[in-house]
């Protein structure tokens, strides 16, 4: 079976569509805004993916290019917003320019506004499995494999990676959901032998194509987050396309776990509205 993000965005936006037609309907709108505070061709092509979507389900968007601000005017912006009775939620991307901390930054966003989940406090909230705000991606992993039913209870699942985007809160999300989940890094000793036990793989190891056939075994579900591309210029994740023969589920780079990203992110949109 393939874990098709694309046929579940499809899915999982008419919902967010209606609630956030709900809220205008009563005259509310819900908010966006984006901080960015480094601009270039990637950050760039990270906000069109994130315009699309909020025209698509109505959410008013509104960037900030903060590349030639300084820390203290980033702060002072963040405060105004987190006071904007409309801003629903704030969103600041990485990556930081040198020099500004990003824990140090995160600080100062109000809690019930940080739509990435990127505070102290909404990873605390995480870990104490309340209800939160959850970095994006991480959410995206889960709610693909909600959508194609995938059973987590018991499971042997391994996670390839432990950023504090991704990795760290995969493998919390997954024990939310009582899974016996063991987290690989760049010290694992014998990458090989840990992924081939999993029931379940999510590989967020951010190295083209680098799990191959003799990472796994064919009945495992592979959850891929990787996103790069080849010489050709076309998309590919941190599994080897090689292996999509050979296991019977598994979610393909591109139409994997990218499409839910943003559907995720309107999802915490949602919430933080809800707080
Ligand atoms: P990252 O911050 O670079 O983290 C990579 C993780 O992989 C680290 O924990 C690292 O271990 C581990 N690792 C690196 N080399 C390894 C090795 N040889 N063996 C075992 N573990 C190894 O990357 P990230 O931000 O989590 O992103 C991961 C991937 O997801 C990237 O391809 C990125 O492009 C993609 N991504 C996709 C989306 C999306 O929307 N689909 C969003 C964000 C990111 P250490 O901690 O020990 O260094």
């Amino acid at each position: 079976m393939i874990l098709d993000g694309k046929i579940a965005s499809e899915s999982l936006i008419l919902d967010i569509k209606e609630k956030v037609e709900k809220y205008r309907e009563n005259g509310e709108i819900l908010k966006l805004c984006v901080l960015q505070l480094v601009v270039d061709d990637a950050s760039k092509a990270y906000l069109r993916g994130r315009m699309k979507m909020c025209e698509k389900v109505g959410v008013e968007l509104e960037v900030y290019d903060c590349s030639n601000s300084s820390k203290e005017e980033v702060i002072e912006l963040i405060k105004r917003l987190n006071n904007d009775k409309k801003v629903t939620g704030i969103m600041i991307d990485r990556p930081f320019p040198k020099g500004m901390d990003e824990t140090e930054i995160f600080s100062y966003l109000d809690p019930k506004k940080d739509v990435d989940g990127c505070t102290i406090y909404n990873a605390g909230l995480l870990f104490q499995n309340k209800t939160c705000l959850i970095p994006s991606t991480a959410k995206a992993v889960l709610e693909l494999m909600k959508f194609y039913n995938v059973e987590l209870q018991g499971k042997r699942v391994v996670v390839v990676g432990r950023s504090k985007t991704v990795g760290a809160p995969v493998a919390q999300l997954l024990i939310n959901q009582n899974a016996t989940v063991t987290t690989c890094h760049s010290r694992t000793v014998d990458l090989p032998s840990e992924c081939k036990k999993a029931e379940v793989l999510v590989v967020a190891i951010g190295k083209k194509e680098f799990i191959d056939e003799k990472y796994l075994n064919k009945d495992c579900v592979v959850v891929d987050v990787g996103i790069h591309y080849d010489e050709f210029g076309k998309m590919c994740g941190d599994v080897a396309r090689s292996t999509y023969e050979f296991l019977t589920t598994y979610s393909p780079v591109p139409r994997g776990v990218g499409p839910l990203t943003n559907i995720a992110l309107m999802q915490n949109l949602l919430i933080a509205k809800e707080m």
